[in-house]
């Protein structure tokens, strides 16, 4: 039976951290400011920009929500970004994806002060997570590595599969895994063979997006298990990409969805957000 990896008592511990950095910064005159853009009337987006300031408040961050129409247009929003780059009480800012169709996502990314961009998906901080030089990381794969230093789980020399390339979940993982001295490699929808690719892995990591898609017999005995889905099963239920009552038999870590990457990912949004000022 493998050993529970607790994105909730990761995330405490972290997030209790947060709130004695921000104390500090406040006691020395500073506040830390997050501004978050969420467009449209996505319910998921709304559940997520929830869940962040109320984050924000439990660590003592500032939290600005900017809730605006379906309708808004690029220029609109390009404005408000230019706004809020300009604004001293800003550290951060979020503009909560996916944007309605209309919207050109990279652009609206590009125009985020570099230095604000706590989520880290600018080019500019994107580019830095290439070098191994960073400011920001971005949230998921960054709250990922910390659970896995909380553990314990050493990734010098251990094989790291990692399935999905997104640019916010699957790359910036095997960057991170990579500067980790892991030997790394990325499979995704096009991989051929993959069942014989994840078998191989120490540490595998899933980002597909699809429900109970990782099953046991693609898990190699004693494996380390990171699940980052986050989909519906066919009784509506949160479910990951791994089939966790099959493969925590063979693994010997696992992350459960909810309760696992999901809370540390909002605690690394607040880590970005606190290190704007501290830097
Ligand atoms: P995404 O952009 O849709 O990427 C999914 C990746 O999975 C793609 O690279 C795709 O390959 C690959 N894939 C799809 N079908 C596959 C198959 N049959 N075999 C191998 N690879 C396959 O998704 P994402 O944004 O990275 O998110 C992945 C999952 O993580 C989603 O469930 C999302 O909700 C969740 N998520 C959770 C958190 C959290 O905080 N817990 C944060 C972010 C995302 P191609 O590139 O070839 O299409």
């Amino acid at each position: 039976m493998a050993e529970i990896i607790s994105g909730k008592i990761v995330s405490a511990a972290k997030r209790e951290e947060i709130k004695t950095r921000v104390a500090r910064l406040n006691e020395q005159g500073k506040s830390v400011g997050l501004a978050v853009i969420i467009v449209g009337n996505n319910s998921a987006s709304r559940v997520y920009v929830n869940n962040k300031k109320k984050a924000c408040e439990e660590v003592g961050i500032n939290s600005f929500e900017y809730a605006l129409p379906e309708e808004t247009t690029q220029a609109e929003l390009l404005d408000l970004i230019a706004q809020l780059n300009n604004d001293p009480d800003v550290n951060g800012i979020l503009c909560q994806l996916p944007l309605p169709s209309h919207i050109d996502e990279q652009a609206v990314i590009n125009a985020i002060d570099p230095s604000k961009d706590v989520d880290a998906f600018h080019p500019f901080n994107v580019g830095h997570i290439m070098i191994g030089d960073y400011t920001f990381l971005p949230c998921t794969p960054a709250g990922i590595m910390e659970m896995l230093k909380f553990y314990n789980i050493s990734v010098k020399g251990k094989k790291c599969v990692v399935i999905g390339r997104s640019n916010i979940v699957g790359k910036p993982m095997a960057m991170l895994l990579l500067k980790e001295n892991g030997t790394v490699e990325i499979c995704h929808s096009r991989t051929e063979n993959l069942k014989e690719e994840t078998l191989s892995a120490d540490i595998l990591v899933a980002a597909v997006g699809k429900a109970y898609f990782v099953t046991a017999d693609m898990v190699k005995e004693g494996a380390v298990v990171i699940d980052v889905g986050m989909n519906r099963n066919a009784e509506g239920k949160l479910c990951g990409d791994v089939d966790y009552d099959e493969v925590e038999k063979k693994a010997s870590f696992i992350t459960p969805v909810p309760g696992g990457v999901g809370p540390m990912t909002i605690t690394m949004l607040l880590e970005n957000t606190v290190r704007a000022v501290e830097l």
